[in-house]
């Protein structure tokens, strides 16, 4: 925090306070944030950091200091007979282990603990009488919160009756939560019905409990996991946390059975940090873990501070998603033609990284979730490295004049046509010779993996193409230093050096060759099973469909997009020119012996991450060349996790099934060992 005098300070967390109270009143009595939990976190902290420097500042009515906001007037108030409090927040490992030193500091002893998944849903609480449900309400303040009695009885997982001998008055805590997949199928039908999307599971639990009429939360499908209790009367057996969710499992309702006890905090640790990876994995949000002292004269003894208990608190995973401004909707043609939508983000912070776009896959994608240019969207890092745009803010747009997305009915490179197959979800320029696909042919073709040529970067691709020098791969074989030199910023050095790398990749193996090609669905390990059924370009020329697919692994989608490549003249042109620049076309006895027992033959391995140099398809070419399988998952039968940058459950399975994991410079030893060396 930046040094503040105590007035800027004063200033500064009035500002913060009504800001939060603001977004109080948006999520808890609105249920509709303008923003995401993240960003609230971090004015929260802020606001709790300028109150512990300048502790005269702290106030009572401080949101740090009140659970939740004042409950809508449009309920009955439902008062707690013991109050429902907050958690403290732990971000990071760091921040979990002070807590701890601090909580076993205070108690003098030893102390076990229970691990919860923290449930992203609505705080509730439930008050049984004689065992039979009497009434329900939101935490509200904590104090007062709302009847909302008839809507939880709507609630198939609430038990209207506890089983067994129940006490005559006992309040269960819990969370009112929506399944992912449950979440999904409502949105779904909601879109098909005209009715607007809702933002989250969260929002919409919350919105369907907070409802009005029981009727429309029996509509929505909820859920409901108990993890405590308020008052109890006369009390029950239970003397810690772990058999207090026994009991109430006991009496029928439901606990998540990932809950773990644990005598050793390094353990709770690892549990922690696990979940944050096989997170995804849940059919339910979850937003980090609640550790608590498990004994419950210990927790008494701790008592509470302000709004949170001092015997809990709520390790909080780094946020994976964030919210930010969709500035556009743009395009970009990919080496086959197809047109490629993509957001164009205002920059924002993902889990550590900063994203400025992410992909949108199609027109239908797009339509789907209904995306439209100058929304407030939501972003997430998914599928490890793939910035992915997760929906649109609903809720943000009204009063917003969007238009619905059209694709370009024109090539944004060329303006030529654009054509779409039927059942196909792609769309695609019909111009073969579009600039913005030569650029991107050439670039596959001189990339690592394939032909590698040194030097034949994306800067002087652009130039070659825009030039005019180049209009296929093949031409890449008649420049001349000349050629380079009237090219801008070039000098005699960096244009030997690039003719050297063209003359070089011609003793490339002719399955790099084929790769190289950028036939569609001809990836480095389907171009390898083709050279070694069709050891000659003449050869994979006359396969006919049927021929093709009685390679063992080539379906009909790659069968038939081969023969397409080859019926188009100016494709063979292509192969011609490569030909009679002296490229092998055919496979040779030594390339194929050197494929067969290359330095990583009978290895399997599963990329995940991003590599500092070298991007996925290359890695995957390399491994291949020398001998290696690529697998999508890690099994036992893995050999190595090759992981970068946010590697994420691939990852974590690796290490819990003792694979070895490398990462670049570790592959690159590999690659460069002896044949039979690892
Ligand atoms: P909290 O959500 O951080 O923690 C307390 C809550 O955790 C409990 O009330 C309970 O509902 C829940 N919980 C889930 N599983 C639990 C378990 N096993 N044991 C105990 N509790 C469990 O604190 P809070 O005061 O409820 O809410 C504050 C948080 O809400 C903020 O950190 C922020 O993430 C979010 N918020 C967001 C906005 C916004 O505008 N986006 C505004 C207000 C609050």
């Amino acid at each position: 925090m930046k040094v503040m005098t105590q007035a800027e300070a004063g200033e500064r967390a009035a500002a913060l306070r009504a800001l939060l109270e603001r977004y109080n009143h948006e999520y808890y009595v609105l249920d509709t944030p303008s923003v995401s939990d993240a960003e609230y976190d971090a004015l929260f902290r802020e606001l709790v950091q300028i109150e512990e420097r300048f502790p005269k500042l702290l106030s009572p009515d401080s949101p740090t200091q009140r659970v939740g906001a004042t409950p809508s007037p449009a309920f009955k108030p439902y008062v707690h007979a013991v109050p429902m409090l907050s958690l403290g927040n732990a971000f990071g490992e760091e921040e979990l282990r002070a807590w701890q030193q601090r909580t076993a500091k205070l108690l003098g002893e030893e102390c076990a603990y229970v691990a919860e998944l923290k449930i992203d849903g609505l705080a509730i609480s439930l008050r049984y009488e004689d065992g039979l449900l009497a009434s329900g309400g939101t935490r509200g303040d904590g104090s007062i919160g709302e009847e909302v009695t008839p809507n939880l009885r709507t609630v198939r997982s609430i038990p209207l009756r506890l089983r067994g001998a129940a006490p005559a008055l006992l309040e269960v805590r819990g969370e009112i939560y929506m399944r992912r997949s449950d979440f999904d199928g409502m949105n779904e039908r909601r879109i098909a019905a005209g009715d607007a999307a809702f933002a989250n599971p969260r929002n919409a639990s919350a919105g369907a409990v907070r409802q009005l009429d029981p009727r429309a939360t029996a509509a929505r499908p909820l859920r409901f996991f108990a993890y405590g209790i308020g008052a109890c009367e006369p009390g029950i057996e239970a003397k810690t946390q772990w058999e207090l969710l026994r009991a109430l499992e006991a009496f029928g309702l439901p606990v998540n059975r990932e809950a773990r006890r644990f005598d050793d905090f390094a353990q709770l640790i690892d549990f922690c940090e696990s979940w944050g990876s096989k997170r995804d994995q849940l059919d339910f949000g979850i937003d980090g873990v609640v550790v608590k002292v498990d004994s419950l004269a210990q927790q008494r003894r701790l008592g509470f501070v302000g709004r949170d208990p001092r015997w809990a608190i709520a390790f909080k995973y780094p946020p994976e998603e964030a919210q930010t401004q969709l500035q556009a909707i743009e395009v970009n043609v990919g080496r086959t033609g197809s047109l490629n939508p993509y957001a164009v983000l205002a920059p924002v912070n993902v889990g550590g990284v900063t994203v400025t776009t992410a992909t949108l896959h199609n027109e239908d994608f797009i339509r789907a979730k209904d995306i439209r240019a100058g929304d407030a969207v939501i972003v997430r890092r998914a599928g490890e490295v793939i910035p992915e745009l997760v929906r649109p803010v609903l809720e943000l747009r009204k009063g917003k004049r969007l238009p619905q997305y059209r694709l370009p009915q024109r090539c944004p490179a060329c303006g030529s046509e654009v054509y779409r197959a039927e059942g196909e979800t792609m769309s695609y320029c019909t111009n073969a010779s579009c600039p913005a696909q030569r650029k991107e042919r050439l670039r596959h073709f001189a990339s690592r993996g394939a032909m590698d040529i040194e030097g034949l970067g994306d800067r002087f691709c652009e130039a070659l193409v825009d030039s005019g020098l180049v209009s296929d791969v093949g031409d890449v074989y008649s420049l001349k230093t000349s050629d380079i030199l009237s090219l801008p910023r070039t000098a005699e050095k960096s244009a030997a050096n690039l003719l050297g790398a063209v003359e070089a990749s011609k003793n490339r193996p002719f399955w790099r060759v084929l790769y190289s090609l950028g036939m569609r669905f001809v990836g480095a390990q389907n171009a390898q099973l083709l050279a070694t059924a069709f050891p000659s370009i003449d050869d994979l020329r006359k396969a006919s469909v049927a021929d093709l697919q009685s390679t063992e692994q080539i379906g009909p989608k790659i069968a038939q997009s081969i023969v397409h490549f080859f019926e188009q003249p100016q494709n063979v042109t292509v192969v011609e020119k490569l030909r009679s620049a002296g490229v092998r076309m055919m496979e040779t006895p030594s390339a194929k012996a050197h494929s067969k027992k290359g330095p990583l033959s009978g290895k399997t391995f599963v990329l995940t991450g991003t590599l500092p140099a070298l991007s996925r398809e290359e890695a995957s070419a390399l491994i291949a060349a020398a001998g290696g399988k690529i697998s999508g998952s890690v099994s036992k039968k893995t050999d190595y996790v090759v992981a970068g940058e946010s590697a994420g459950s691939k990852l974590a399975k690796a290490e819990q099934l003792n694979v070895k994991v490398l990462n670049e410079a570790e592959l690159r030893a590999l690659l460069a060992a002896p044949a039979g060396g690892p």
